[in-house]
């Protein structure tokens, strides 16, 4: 099926919360009556929403409340306490402004969602000044607009199809399709919404530009997937969630045809320790700090070493962060051994021996937040372990490739093939190799 016009869809922006403090700008309608601007409360009552205003008077309680403005483009309202980052070492709560339906609900008996029904266009204005920074490249943030309306559209027609798992069996990864209540979160899990607050014309514009345009292939929506720094290739898409591969998203090495010093796959160990150890050009391999001020925003320009990056872990900080995010004593850990890769070098199938136990962890993400308190920046790395005392390690050092998973398109690569004159075309051409754009609305 192919969206023929415009979709409105639902973001849920905070869930089951026990209380929710916001403000609206301008008049909202609410169940047939206008309420003014002000300051107001959703608070979870036995089951149902009661919505007050600033003197705490009950205003009205039910399952779902819904607030509707009056004029959408002028209106919006400002939600307190949204939590960004989601166990990311960026996590933080903001306050937020966004425009369209604002809609409270009690699903289940734990508390309040809050969910902003919008147009998919505006949505995606948002988007794109939250992912990157919207002073990046004009047809950086083209391409962004595109491939950011092909996943979620891509997602809508997951989750309309019979029988798509939406998680593995043990929870490891997740899709969009796990959203019952909404069609997608606002946070890294989906695409990162951070509402109004940061829009600029040059937004606006690239969004004008490539209105209602998608990546095609094969008759179907794209799942473009993107991720922050691939390290210098794209890695395939079943090392990442369930076991299925894409023709457009293959894994291509992230530079200029004629600078290609690693070709995907460097799945073999020796191959990987090569590459990790290697500073190859890359479109993503960014030392101008300008260039990276420009695109990231400003909770992730907290980070620089991400190309290329190590981490030290002492044998008892592993234990305890083994023993929290597992739930296995694993005694002494004696090593990390990696047992599968994927062509960017991420591992997927990581060994983890002790003197109490061995198991193995299997898909990127699962690894990532395993050996890290938040996550990993990524999951290809090699392991070098220090001195030993009585057999074991005394620490561990991994040096590390990237940023996120990796699968698709690369934003630091492609804010730099922006800023180096390439146009979006080419830049989705270069990421998702086949896939032809389309207008569909
Ligand atoms: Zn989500
Ligand atoms: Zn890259």
């Amino acid at each position: 099926m192919i969206f023929h016009t415009e979709p409105l869809i639902s973001v849920g922006l905070i869930e089951n919360a026990a209380q929710i403090d916001f403000e609206l700008q301008g008049d909202y309608m609410l169940d047939g009556r206008a309420v003014p601007e002000g300051c107001y409360r959703a608070v979870y009552a036995a089951g149902v929403v009661a919505l007050s205003d600033g003197s705490s008077r009950e205003l009205i309680r039910g399952r779902q409340v819904c607030l509707n403005p009056v004029a959408l483009q002028d209106n919006y309202f400002t939600l307190h306490n949204v939590a960004i980052g989601h166990e990311f070492h960026w996590e933080r709560l903001q306050s937020q402004r966004f425009r369209g339906e604002l809609a409270f609900a009690a699903f289940g008996h734990e508390g309040i969602t809050a969910v902003n029904r919008i147009g998919l266009e505006a949505y995606l204005e948002s988007v794109i000044c939250s992912e990157m920074s919207p002073e990046s490249d004009g047809e950086f943030l083209k391409a962004h607009c595109i491939i950011s309306r092909s996943w979620l559209l891509a997602q809508l027609e997951l989750k309309r199809a019979a029988g798509v798992p939406a998680s593995s069996p043990d929870g490891v990864f997740t899709d969009a399709a796990t959203h019952k209540n909404f069609d997608v979160c606002n946070d890294d899990h989906c695409q990162r919404y951070h509402g109004i607050g940061r829009v600029n014309p040059a937004a606006q514009h690239a969004l004008a530009a490539t209105r209602g345009q998608v990546l095609m292939s094969d008759g179907e929506i794209c799942d473009t997937r993107f991720s922050k720094c691939c390290g210098g290739i794209s890695e395939r898409f079943s090392t990442c969630w369930q076991d299925a591969d894409f023709a457009y998203l293959k894994p291509v090495a992230d530079c200029a045809p004629g600078s290609v010093v690693f070709c995907p796959p460097v799945s073999a160990e020796a191959d990987a320790r090569r590459f990790i150890l290697a500073d190859p050009p890359a479109f993503c391999n960014v030392t101008d700090p300008g260039l990276l001020a420009r695109v990231l925003p400003d909770f992730d320009f907290e980070t620089q070493q991400f190309f290329r990056w190590s981490v030290t872990l002492s044998q008892s900080e592993l234990q305890g962060l083994l023993l929290n995010k597992t739930g296995i004593d694993f005694g002494g850990i004696k090593s990390l051994s990696p047992l599968a890769r994927g062509d960017s070098g991420r591992i997927y199938e990581l060994k983890i021996t002790g003197t109490k136990a061995e198991k193995s962890i299997s898909k990127e993400l699962a690894i990532r937040r395993a050996l890290s308190p938040s996550h990993l920046y990524s999951s290809a790395f090699i392991v070098e372990s220090s001195a030993e005392k009585d057999g074991i390690p005394e620490a561990f050092t991994l040096r590390g490739a990237g940023w996120g998973h990796g699968v698709g398109l690369c934003q630091i690569g492609a804010a730099a093939m922006a800023a180096q004159g390439y146009g979006c075309s080419a830049i989705l051409a270069h990421y998702f190799r086949g896939a032809a754009l389309k207008t569909i609305y």
